[in-house]
């Protein structure tokens, strides 16, 4: 049996090799290293792919998200509400820039942002929501939008995990997430569901303006050379990464086709199990599957990851900190915020082996040591 890996990059690398390695030389040759006809023929097709106004790429996910929250002009002292349980990155920017992290709940079966926590969140103070589209499952959208209408504020979304998943508004309309909300985020790290063999991101609105100015601030805050009119940074998708991606974005589909067909397999095999529960998918969207995260009751978690390290299969706790526990948001009182519902979570969670590799034998291997454990 193949060694069972939490992301196998390789395997699937080696798939499209042949296409990849020419893409990866033609950028050689071409010498164009930075922003080359790849980068430029990326963005189109990304932008075909979301069917959204603007893709502007950038060097990362987190870099995405702080170029978004600067071009919407927020100001220290502003206040971000974000869900506490999520990736650090989302938060980060938030406090690099200043801005003051308000910490949501979630809600436990779709773990995205919980529209009714945003609201008892609202002051006067706050100026934006990032929903963050975890697990590759889409935060409730509609919702979130109708409270920013509301409330005059701005929505980024946080679609790292997210990229291809469909959200479908009451009226029918279908829409990709990152595309719904002012500004969307995401990121081309290596493991992420379209993921380059190195660092990459994007983001996208429907905002000319918008979207000139966030290709500023990415650009030095620059739009004829060495006159600067805004603060910006340097923050580019390099064109090796864009030929990369060019390939793996026509497989984009495919890949989540695959890792729906291994959630499947879990699902079946864990299903009306009293300790474990699958994941939920709500009915306003489908599931991209950037992780398979099950929540265990009454259990000792540490003991089934334990025992399933023993047969070599790795699984992961996404996150074991929660964002209003860690110690680098202390400064902003973030202790205080009481969040069970987060916090419960953050106990139960485990996520099992999930890409694009995955077999029958690895999957039965995976399921039989996990209930091996559970019924023992
Ligand atoms: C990966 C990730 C990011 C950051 O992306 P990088 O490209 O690693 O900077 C942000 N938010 C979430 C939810 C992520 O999973």
């Amino acid at each position: 049996m193949i060694p069972i890996q939490m992301v196998d990059t390789k395997t699937q690398y080696l798939k499209i090799k042949t296409a990849i390695d020419s893409a990866i030389n033609d950028v050689l040759e071409s010498a164009a290293y930075i922003n080359g006809k790849a980068v430029q023929d990326f963005t189109v097709a990304l932008n075909t792919y979301h069917q959204s106004g603007y893709t502007i790429p950038c060097a990362n996910g987190t870099d995405a998200l702080q170029i978004a929250m600067m071009a919407l002009g927020l100001k220290p002292g502003d206040e971000v509400i974000t869900p506490s349980f999520t990736y650090i990155a989302t938060t980060e920017v938030v406090a690099l820039l200043q801005l003051t992290p308000v910490f949501v709940e979630v809600n436990p079966k779709t773990f995205c942002i919980d529209p009714e926590s945003v609201r008892k969140a609202i002051t006067s103070k706050t100026k934006a929501i990032v929903p963050v589209h975890l697990y590759g499952h889409s935060a409730p959208m509609e919702e979130i939008m109708q409270i920013a209408k509301e409330y005059n504020l701005f929505v980024i979304e946080d679609n790292a995990q997210g990229i291809g998943c469909d959200y479908t508004f009451s009226d029918g309309t279908v829409k990709k997430t990152g595309t719904i909300g002012h500004i969307g985020c995401t990121s081309f790290y290596p493991s992420k569901n379209l993921g380059a063999y190195g660092d990459g991101g994007a983001m996208f609105t429907n905002d000319e303006a918008l979207a000139h100015k966030m290709k500023m601030i990415a650009n030095h805050g620059q739009e004829k050379r060495y006159y600067h009119d805004i603060v910006g940074c340097n923050s580019r998708l390099d064109s090796i990464q864009a030929a990369i991606l060019n390939i793996k974005l026509k497989e984009l589909d495919h890949y989540i086709a695959a890792r729906r067909t291994a959630a499947d397999f879990y699902n079946n095999a864990f299903a009306n199990h009293p300790k474990i529960t699958t994941p939920f998918v709500a009915n306003y969207c489908n599931h991209v599957y950037h992780q398979y995260t099950l929540l265990l009751e009454d259990l000792d978690r540490d003991g089934l990851v334990n025992y399933l390290a023993a047969q070599k299969i790795p699984s992961m706790i996404y996150y074991p900190v929660p964002g209003h526990k860690q110690k680098a948001f202390e400064s902003f009182g973030v202790q205080s915020f009481e969040l069970p519902i987060t916090d419960w979570l953050t106990e139960r969670v485990i996520s099992l082996p999930m890409h694009t590799e995955l077999n029958e034998m690895q999957l039965a291997f995976i399921t039989t040591h996990v209930l091996n454990y559970i019924n023992q």
